[in-house]
């Protein structure tokens, strides 16, 4: 096997030394070349050559999303247009995108990252790979791309969406790994049971990453389908997939610290927490050449783990994203994750993984609805069955949240399916 730990830092000491140096590097760089990061450094008296240590970090300014936005498009990059090999965008959804680009080192770098991703997941040469995040400006598609055929696997660039035509190259190709949304993995692992496929495909592997899902969701998938399920993270801003991604002892995830340092920080005061506390995660890219960020918010909530992984290997473990920051729910003053919502629904026999999380504010009160699939089998026209079960999920949402959400029931199979990032919560509330 290619890429595995004997690539990394053999000592904490030694990756210290290394991300010092590379540190130091880009921000001359960016010094040099990016007038954001100039005009910021000079109006706060920071001059790169001041900081030769990464334990200076924390002294150093943040970068926000907004100041994508504000320079949009190209305004960040730190190379001339020429060097600039390839441009992504994120969906763009809330306002302008958030352009990214790389240089052919840059594509070097994630390429490689990817390729240690996969191997992680023990993802090899003897491997057909189906690739069904989306292709195009997202990042998911390419980035799984590549480091997959650097592994030498055999990709199917099939891309999201056309399920009937996933599952017949499934059969007809043999695939043994399946990357895409845990939420397109959900919907692929119910399709796989209805059309009795199980028997005819050899999927092994899951790579299942792009937004946040939960333990009970890795559960459901790995037991319908019968394969192994990893989680893999990133983010388009950093580089996108690749950015830390899950060993075998699946109890978080590496981060490869040799080019994206963590930090994880109070997300009000901007304070750095110490080891195993829950608040933002920020990244210091320390060897992209395009797109430099320094100290980049990615309102992610997680926490970082240094204890040595029983794999061996030595970098960082970050844990399950519990939500985004701004993906957080204040509902009649508590604090609600959807993933606590996907929790509760998932443990239960009856309800299927497909929800969606409704608020209101009706006379100044807040109100949460919650709107889920029964399961085929427990699915009955008696109300009083149906009534119970509608309690019995009351119950539970209100023992872990702490407050009353109206349910309702909804037939198998009526809820959208998404074959990208699940959109689940509306929040029609004007705040
Ligand atoms: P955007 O969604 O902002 O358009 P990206 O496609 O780059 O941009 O998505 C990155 C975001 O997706 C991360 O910041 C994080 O919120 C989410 N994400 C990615 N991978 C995971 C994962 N494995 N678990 C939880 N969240 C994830
Ligand atoms: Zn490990």
């Amino acid at each position: 096997m290619f890429w595995n730990k004997e690539i990394e830092c053999s000592s904490r000491n030694e990756l210290h030394n290394l991300q010092s140096k590379r540190l130091h590097d880009m921000l001359l760089r960016m010094y040099n070349n990016v007038p954001f990061y100039r005009n910021k450094f000079t109006e706060l008296g920071i001059h790169p050559n001041d900081i030769t240590n990464v334990s200076q970090l924390s002294s150093l300014p943040f970068t926000y999303k907004q100041d994508l936005r504000d320079n949009y498009p190209f305004g960040l990059f730190a190379v001339p247009q020429h060097q600039v090999v390839r441009l992504h965008a994120s969906s763009g959804t809330t306002g302008k995108p958030t352009v990214v680009a790389y240089t052919q080192k840059d594509l070097e770098t994630w390429t490689e990252v990817m390729a240690r991703s996969l191997t992680m997941a023990g993802i090899s040469n003897s491997d057909i790979m189906q690739v069904a995040y989306g292709y195009g400006l997202f990042t998911g598609g390419l980035g799984v791309h590549y480091g997959a055929e650097k592994v030498g696997a055999s990709v199917i660039p099939i891309s999201g969406g056309n399920t009937k035509k996933q599952l017949q190259l499934m059969e007809d190709f043999g695939s043994t790994v399946i990357a895409c949304t845990p939420s397109y993995a959900a919907f692929l692992s119910e399709s796989i049971l209805a059309e009795k496929l199980l028997d005819k495909i050899k999927l092994k592997i899951g790579v299942f990453g792009a937004e946040p899902w939960t333990e009970e969701m890795r559960s459901f998938i790995q037991n319908s389908i019968g394969i192994k399920a990893y989680n893999i993270y990133g983010l388009s801003e950093i580089i996108g997939p690749g950015v830390s991604m899950e060993c075998e002892c699946q109890n978080g995830s590496h981060i490869f610290e040799d080019h994206f340092i963590p930090e994880i920080i109070n997300p009000d005061t901007g304070e750095v927490l110490p080891e195993g506390e829950l608040g933002e995660l920020v990244f210091t890219t320390i060897t992209k050449e395009a797109l430099p960020l320094l100290r980049y918010r990615t309102r992610d909530l997680t926490t970082l783990h240094y204890d040595t992984c029983a794999c061996g290997r030595t970098m960082v473990r970050m844990g399950r994203i519990i939500g985004r920051s701004d993906d957080m729910l204040i509902i009649r003053g508590v604090n609600v994750f959807p993933s606590q919502v996907e929790s509760v629904l998932i443990e239960l026999a009856e309800t299927t993984p497909h929800y969606t999380i409704i608020v209101n504010r009706e006379n100044n009160l807040d109100t949460l609805e919650i709107q889920v699939e029964v399961v085929e089998q427990y699915w009955t026209d008696e109300m009083k069955v149906l009534d119970g079960l509608k309690k019995k999920i009351q119950h539970a949402i209100a023992n872990l949240l702490g407050i009353n959400a109206s349910i309702k029931l909804v037939e198998p199979n009526s809820m959208q399916r998404f074959e990208g990032k699940a959109q689940r919560v509306i929040d029609n509330r004007k705040l």
